[in-house]
């Protein structure tokens, strides 16, 4: 895959002030940008250089460290400048703004968002998996999605699916063989255990699949929708289930507006907690002196948008009075709720009722007995939760898996069901099962992102000798 090689820079650092900011520049050769920016000054690869940033007319922007990387040897596999200068969010501008200005007879110009990522990808430094990998690592908001961030990133992930290709690719080479040697009718399937490798395969990535779904669960965690009415302790449970994470809770980037949803963290998943009830006070203070009616109308689109958030639930947790129990409102409450989400019922407040701590499974939902603000029963509903996840601890290493991965794995294991049916029957249907084996095989390389040419079968027989 070819791209425009035009040099990119950017501020790489997290904007706002810190100790030490840092503007990158990458491009295929940078010779020119850097006689530009320091003159004779000469950048050593892989050393740290310190000297004086300057403008055009020599004015001193910062004192800084400058490190080259030297093509292929840098992240992107292209020539690499990093410049380290004050974390001011002026100084890093004026810098990235001198850099341009010197970069601009090579054609340099501002980076896109992940473009040096994506450089590494097209030059073969990071598989798309990585890729992906770099981003979650940042974006993580766990310890444990962080560790399988970086599992992923150092290429764990990808080694597997690599493994379960070889493994495909070598089935594939029997099959087609047999295929277009019909005269060496001898069963090959048979003698080459051809159903028994594929069964391997099938384990291989169910496994594989297992892995990749607990950590995507790390990733995405679980949205969990909190319904109640007011009073019966819906923020009480919050601070309750948060415990020692309470520290991390925070608003879902994007969502502060209407402040609805929280994230807090069981074992490490985060889950996605949407208040129902909790806008309409919320919102009173966001507008003030605001008109009455514009108010209503942000708090009618706030309350419709909740709803609608509602609907990719995956679980419900209707809270409920256990001194009082059920009133006409929950009924009203329970209407709304979408079909075929999983329903908690959380009856609060057992040191008032006095019922037992409890989880009892009826038809209708779970109905779990605690006290809030006593912290007594939470467990069982933690526990309750994490079952809902699907979450295993398996202490097994997880790869933080995206949903294309996913889809991907399991588009991969139905091909591989279907060739497991084609290989049971009778040789008529070998081109179909070397055909599903194909399509497995596509489905898994769109996860590291290698697509392999239509002229896969070249290559097999370059490789493989008919004769032994
Ligand atoms: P929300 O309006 O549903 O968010 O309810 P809050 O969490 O604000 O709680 C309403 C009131 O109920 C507060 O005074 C809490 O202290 C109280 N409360 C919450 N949980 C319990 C509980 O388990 N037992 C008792 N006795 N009071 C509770
Ligand atoms: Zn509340």
């Amino acid at each position: 895959m070819t791209y425009d090689p035009i040099p990119i820079a950017a501020i790489a650092t997290a904007p706002g002030r810190g100790g030490i900011g840092v503007v990158r520049i990458s491009g295929k050769n940078l010779a020119a940008v850097m006689t530009a920016l320091f003159g004779s000054t000469q950048l050593k690869p892989r050393h740290a250089t310190y000297l004086p940033f300057t403008q055009a007319d020599g004015t001193v922007i910062d004192q800084g460290i400058a490190l080259y990387f030297k093509a292929p040897h840098s992240y992107t596999g292209e020539d690499v400048i990093e410049l380290q200068g004050h974390g001011g969010p002026v100084v890093m501008q004026m810098l990235l703004s001198r850099c341009l200005e010197a970069g601009k007879e090579s054609g340099l110009r501002l980076a896109e968002p992940g473009e040096f990522t994506q450089r590494a990808f097209l030059n073969d430094k990071l598989d798309l998996a990585q890729a992906e990998a770099v981003s979650d690592l940042i974006e993580a908001s766990t310890e444990a999605a962080a560790k399988s961030a970086s599992q992923s990133l150092s290429g764990a992930f990808s080694k597997v699916i690599c493994a379960l290709v070889e493994k495909v690719v070598h089935l594939r080479m029997l099959v087609e063989a047999t295929l277009d040697f019909p005269e060496e009718e001898i069963d090959f399937l048979e003698k080459s255990n051809a159903r028994g490798q594929l069964s391997q395969i099938q384990t291989a990535l169910q496994k594989v699949f297992e892995q990749a779904a607990q950590g995507a669960l790390l990733r995405q965690g679980l949205n969990v929708v909190l319904a109640g009415q007011p009073n019966v302790g819906k923020s009480s449970l919050l601070n309750s289930l948060a415990g020692d994470d309470v520290a991390i809770v925070t608003p879902i980037a994007g969502t502060t507006r209407d402040k609805v949803t929280e994230t807090i963290h069981i074992e490490g998943i985060p889950l996605n907690i949407i208040d129902t009830a909790g806008i309409r006070h919320e919102h009173d203070d966001t507008e003030p002196g605001g008109i009455v009616n514009a108010i209503d109308t942000v708090e009618r689109i706030g309350i419709e948008r909740t709803w609608a958030e509602v609907e990719k639930a995956d679980v419900i947790l209707h809270l409920l009075d256990a001194s009082r129990g059920p009133t006409r409102a929950d009924e009203a409450i329970v209407a709304r709720f979408p079909d075929g989400v999983p329903v908690i019922r959380v009856w609060n407040k057992i040191d008032l009722s006095g019922h037992h701590a409890s989880v009892d499974s009826m038809e209708d939902a779970t109905h779990i007995y605690l006290s809030a603000s006593e912290h007594v029963g939470i467990d069982l509903l933690r526990k309750e939760l994490l079952r809902i996840a699907g979450w295993q601890q398996t202490g097994e290493s997880l790869y933080l898996a995206r949903e294309r991965h996913l889809i991907a794995l399991k588009q991969a294991n139905e091909h591989l069901q279907n060739a497991a049916e084609y290989a049971a029957q009778n040789d008529q249907s070998l081109d179909l099962f070397a055909e599903e084996l194909r399509l497995t095989q596509d489905r898994l390389n769109s996860i590291t992102g290698e697509f392999t040419s239509d002229d896969l079968l070249g290559v097999i027989f370059s490789r493989f000798c008919i004769g032994k």
